[in-house]
């Protein structure tokens, strides 16, 4: 057995990736990635185009040899049992491609018929709406019709495990919605689920708990909300008043930055939310203004996001290669601390 293997881990985990290594020539695309998955839970991999998410997917589902890891799939050995593994999985790529002509019907009883226990085509075509297009050519589906036999595709084998590879990348709102709907039920339904994304939003709805991939590194682990809750991204607030207030009074309270002012309206970060608020309301009681409005944002995953990341989703940084250093150029800052 691999020291890898012998590290301790949950044992309701239905995904255990330990010290995953992957590059393609000079690209370190996975560079010791660490991961669990427990039972029923909806695990987002989140980071930007290049990260290293979809090596990382397609290593544990065996579509890629990993240069070096452990992996584990619903207590399989996945690198030394591939074909278990295989058969308790099922996933979803960021396109599906089939044949032209070959119709969603004819897709799943051929998919089907290559596991031992599998779903009829009528029930999976009921399921993702797609029983009006049974018949149809898979080059006449539009693109949210052919995610959703894709999803159908994985599901034909009742597998206990669903991963799906940025499902919503490049669908209209209105296809990315149904997919999250459908998504959101493989949860109620009690499926596992390990999905990548680089969509905060997808994430923050879908997600039980996150791990943030950057550089082919985990930098932070947890659930949303715990994953904004240890930031050090600053909160901010928004103010209205009945009478005008000057901005040289407001950048005097602890812990306020990005400060913008007009006559009646403020905003600002602050790094003392607590400490701030009640300066504020001591100082517009001794300036006898009366507040009108006040709204206070904690900081968002997207602020998380650029926090440890240095990086906004929309602007990916280079691939990182071997000849980088082996650190990232920014050292990475953890929200909730991982084991990498
Ligand atoms: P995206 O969101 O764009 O799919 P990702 O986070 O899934 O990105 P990967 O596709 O895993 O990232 O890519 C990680 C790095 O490895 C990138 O720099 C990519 O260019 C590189 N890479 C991925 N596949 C190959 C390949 N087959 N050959 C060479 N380099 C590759």
């Amino acid at each position: 057995m691999s020291r890898e293997a012998q590290l301790p881990h949950n044992t309701s985990a239905q995904v255990v990736v330990r010290d995953l290594q992957k590059h393609y020539g000079g690209i370190q695309a996975a560079r010791g990635v660490s991961l669990e998955v427990e039972q029923g839970e909806t695990f987002g991999l989140l980071g930007p185009n290049g990260a290293g998410k979809t090596t990382t997917l397609e290593c544990i589902i065996g579509l890629r040899e990993p240069d070096e890891g452990y992996i584990e799939v619903c207590g399989v050995d996945a690198r030394r049992r591939p074909r278990d593994a295989k058969q308790k999985i099922g996933a979803v790529l960021q396109t599906t491609a089939l044949q032209d002509k070959i119709t969603p019907h004819e897709a799943l009883q051929l998919f089907g018929s290559l596991y031992r226990g599998r779903i009829e085509p009528g029930p999976l075509l009921e399921q993702f709406g797609l029983t009006g297009k049974a018949d149809a050519a898979f080059d006449t589906l539009s693109r949210g019709q052919q995610q959703r036999l894709g999803l159908a595709l994985a599901f034909v084998n009742k597998p206990e495990l669903l991963f799906l590879d940025e499902p919503t990348t490049g669908l209209d709102p209105q296809s990315r919605r149904e997919l999250h709907t459908m998504i959101a039920r493989m949860k109620q339904d009690g499926h596992t689920v390990l999905l990548t994304t680089h969509y905060i939003d997808e994430a923050e709805q879908l997600c039980d708990r996150l791990a943030i991939i950057d550089h082919g590194r985990i930098i932070a682990e947890g659930t949303p909300r715990e994953l904004i809750a240890h930031s050090t991204a600053a909160t901010s607030i928004a103010l209205e008043t009945v009478q005008a207030i000057e901005a040289t009074w407001l950048e005097q309270l602890s812990g306020v930055h990005d400060l913008t002012c007009e006559p009646t309206r403020a905003r600002f970060r602050s790094t003392d939310i607590a400490r701030t608020l009640a300066e504020l309301m001591e100082l517009l009681n001794a300036r006898q203004v009366e507040l009108a409005a006040l709204h206070v944002q904690k900081a968002t995953l997207e602020d998380v996001f650029l926090e440890l990341t240095g990086t906004s989703l929309d602007n990916p940084g280079e691939p990182e290669t071997d000849a980088s250093p082996s650190a990232p150029s920014r050292p990475p800052r953890r929200g909730v601390p991982t084991e990498n």
